[in-house]
Formats: structure tokens, C-alpha cells, sequence
């Protein structure tokens, strides 16, 4: 361990703590996973339990480690040693991180590989304030189903010096890595990816498994952070989905298709409508990958595809649902009503705004009928939940 290593036993809660904690913004609680999970529950019961019953938080068993999307900045400290870590949760400046305690236990080994290599092979950390430096920020992508791992080193330029040897390098001290990608981002927003990627190693993606299908990551592709939670989550979504074969299902809000190809795989006739360009390309590969005919991507806004939908008197059975944090637009819910499908599954990353969305709802003419809060982000306050509602008669 490392002289930077923050992570130590609270004697409070005798449960793991770091002493970033604020410093950094990745945790944002400081007490017990029991007391976090009660406080959830509490949060979850106040604002939802006017719409139904709220089932007991599903928890996660380790509630460490799950964080399979790790990004890590690079600086010099005052001895000009090479440093990693995050962004303070106010500003730009860098907190020194080694370890943490969210983030998957194969990417701390890997940066400090690389920190070592970036002494040897010359390769400097990019500064902000200069705009001079070679490495702006490493993202590494892991799959705990696979055991793939992708590390994406993301340069100022097309340059990296030594970028042979260093893949060998990298490769020999951590035989785990499946991929290699460099992705040059020229400017732009700290931790952002740029347009052009070359892959020095592997395929170039990774991929995952969950309830049973088989998904893609590319560098830039939109994925759930925690993959042993999701797998609940969408487990509960299908589950309150209750499909039958044949079954007409919107997933609107699709991402690269996740839930829709789940669906599709338990027998649903899927659309899945996605903003993202690249993400909605990501849902058609995915559905090749899996094999599935019975389900089609279209590249567009949730609302006006609704809309379109409603004017040419289509319907559905099954609406399932799972906006940003802003939640549905009121387009959206609008047409929600007009193509009156039978059952609606609204999945949540932000409670406030599923709350607003519900009421909408059940003046519709839709029933609850089912809340299971899935504490997808331990430590941190968000509270991902699935929402059954039927159409009352
Ligand atoms: N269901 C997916 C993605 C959920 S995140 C999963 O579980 O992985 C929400 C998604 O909504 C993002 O992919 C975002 O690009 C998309 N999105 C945001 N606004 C949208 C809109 N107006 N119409 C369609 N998709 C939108």
C-alpha cells in the first residue's frame, strides 16, 4: 500500500471509511450501510408510499468495490513525482486517491503500474492550466461476469511516446487487461472522450453479462456503474413488467438497450427509443449479439416518438420507462395516456422527479401497484427504484 492509501476502519461503525471523504464527492455518506440503507428506506416511504406500498430496499451484500467505471487524472507533486486521482467535489483540483473504496479492485493496481511507466517512458501528465502533457486521464472499464478488463488512456494528442512498449509493459505486469484503447482528446471538458480512437490492444470494448444476456462496452458507451445491483434492478423492471409472449413493449429511454433486450429475451415485441446516437447504434449491436429479431432501435426523443405513435393510433401493452434524473417531459407523459398501454414500468434514478412523474401518472388513469427501492450507488445518496402501475378499469 501506498503512502496515499486513505481507506481505514471507522471505530464508530467498525465498516470501512476513507479520509476523502467530502474531499472527493465519490462517498457522500459517513455512516453505517445499515443506517444509510434505514435512511433510504425512510426517504423512499415519505416521498412514494401516498402511490403504494414501498417494498424494503434491496441492499448490496459487499457494498464496496462495485464502481466498474473508474476514471483517474494524473499530476506532478512538489518533488515532481507522478500523481493520480480524482477531482475534489468543489473545483478542479486533484485529490490524491490510491485506493478507494467504490471503485473496482482491479483499476488501483493498473494506475500505479502506470505511473511508473510514465516515469520510465517519459510520459507526462497533462495540466490543466498549460494545456501541456501527454496523458489527460485514464478510464478503466471492468466486467465482473467476464473478468474482461479495458484500460483507455486518453492523450492530448495522437502522440504516445513509446506506446509499444508500454502496452508490453502494461501487459506483463497485468496479464488481467483484455484491451488497450488510446483515445485522443485534443480539448474539451476534463474527463470527457475525444472523437478519434486507436486500439493499441484487443478488441477495443468489453463485454458483460446480465439476467442472461450478453452486452458491448465500448470506451464511450453508457453502461450502469454497478453491474451486481443493476442485475436486481432489472430483474425487479422485468418482473413488474409480468410479460406475456408477444407482448407489444416501448423501452423508452433505452440507452444502448439493456432492459429492452432483456425484455425482448423473455419473449416481448420490443422498441426501444434512445436520444444518443451512438448509444442507440451500441442497442442495435447488442440485439445482434444476443441473437434477438424481435425487438428495433430508433434514434430519436422519447416524446415526439410518442407523439408520433399516438397521431397514427397505435398502442402498446407494456411501457417501460427509464429517464435521466430530470425525468419524463410532459410531452411524454401526455402521450403516456393517449396510447393508454396496460401496464407502465417506471424506472428511477432520481426520486424527486419519479415522485412529480407519478402523481401525473395516477391522474391519468394508472394505478401503482408495486415500489422496490435497489440501492444501486452504496455510500453515496441515490436511490434507484422500479415502479409498477397498471391502467385501472
Ligand atoms: N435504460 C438504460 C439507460 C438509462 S439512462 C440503462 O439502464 O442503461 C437514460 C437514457 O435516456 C440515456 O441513455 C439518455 O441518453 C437518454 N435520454 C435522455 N433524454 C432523452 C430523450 N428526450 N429521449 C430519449 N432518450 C433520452
Amino acid at each position: 500500500m501506498s503512502e496515499h492509501n486513505k481507506i481505514y476502519i471507522d471505530p464508530k461503525t467498525g465498516e470501512k471509511a476513507c479520509k476523502c471523504f467530502k474531499r472527493c464527492g465519490g462517498c457522500q455518506h459517513s455512516e453505517s450501510y445499515k443506517a444509510q440503507l434505514e435512511r433510504k428506506q425512510q426517504k423512499a416511504e415519505r416521498m412514494l408510499s401516498k402511490f403504494c406500498k414501498v417494498n424494503e430496499i434491496i441492499p448490496m451484500d459487499e457494498p464496496y468495490n462495485y464502481r466498474c467505471k473508474v476514471q483517474n487524472i494524473y499530476g506532478l507533486d512538489r518533488s515532481k513525482r507522478i500523481i493520480s486521482g480524482i477531482f475534489q467535489s468543489s473545483g478542479q483540483k486533484m485529490v490524491t486517491v490510491d485506493d478507494c473504496m467504490l471503485e473496482d479492485v482491479h483499476a488501483a493496481p493498473i494506475v500505479r503500474t502506470l505511473k511508473k511507466l510514465m516515469k520510465d517512458m517519459r510520459i507526462s501528465p497533462y495540466d490543466l492550466r498549460t494545456g501541456k502533457g501527454i496523458l489527460r486521464h485514464t478510464l478503466i472499464r471492468t466486467s465482473p461476469t467476464t473478468g474482461q478488463i479495458m484500460l483507455v488512456l486518453v492523450t492530448s494528442g495522437a502522440m504516445l511516446p513509446s506506446s509499444k512498449n508500454l502496452v508490453k509493459a502494461l501487459l506483463s505486469a497485468h496479464p488481467e487487461i483484455t484491451t488497450i484503447v488510446q483515445n485522443v482528446c485534443p480539448d474539451g471538458m476534463p474527463l470527457t472522450l475525444g472523437k478519434r480512437s486507436m486500439v493499441l490492444y484487443g478488441s477495443g470494448h468489453i463485454e458483460d453479462e446480465l439476467c442472461g444476456c450478453r452486452f458491448r462496452i465500448s470506451p464511450a458507451s453508457f453502461y450502469q456503474v454497478n453491474p451486481i445491483q443493476t442485475e436486481k434492478l432489472y430483474t425487479c423492471a422485468v418482473k413488474a413488467a409480468d410479460i406475456s409472449e408477444g407482448d407489444t413493449l416501448i423501452d423508452a429511454y433505452c440507452g444502448t438497450g439493456t432492459i429492452g433486450i432483456i425484455c425482448a429475451k423473455n419473449g416481448a415485441c420490443v422498441t426501444g427509443v434512445e436520444l444518443n446516437k451512438s448509444a442507440c447504434k451500441d442497442a442495435a449491436e447488442n440485439a445482434a449479439l444476443n441473437k434477438l429479431e424481435n425487438i428495433r432501435f430508433f434514434n430519436d426523443d422519447a416524446g415526439r416518438f410518442m407523439q408520433a405513435m399516438a397521431s397514427r393510433g397505435e398502442g402498446l401493452d407494456i411501457l417501460m420507462m427509464d429517464p435521466p434524473r430530470a425525468g419524463a417531459t410532459r410531452e411524454f407523459l401526455g402521450c403516456t395516456a393517449k396510447l393508454a398501454p396496460k401496464k407502465i414500468v417506471y424506472v428511477s434514478c432520481k426520486i424527486e422527479t419519479l415522485e412529480r412523474d407519478l402523481k401525473t401518472l395516477t391522474r391519468s388513469g394508472y394505478k401503482a401497484t408495486y415500489i422496490q427501492p435497489v440501492d444501486m450507488f452504496p455510500h453515496t445518496m441515490g436511490i434507484e427504484t422500479v415502479v409498477g402501475l397498471i391502467k385501472k378499469a
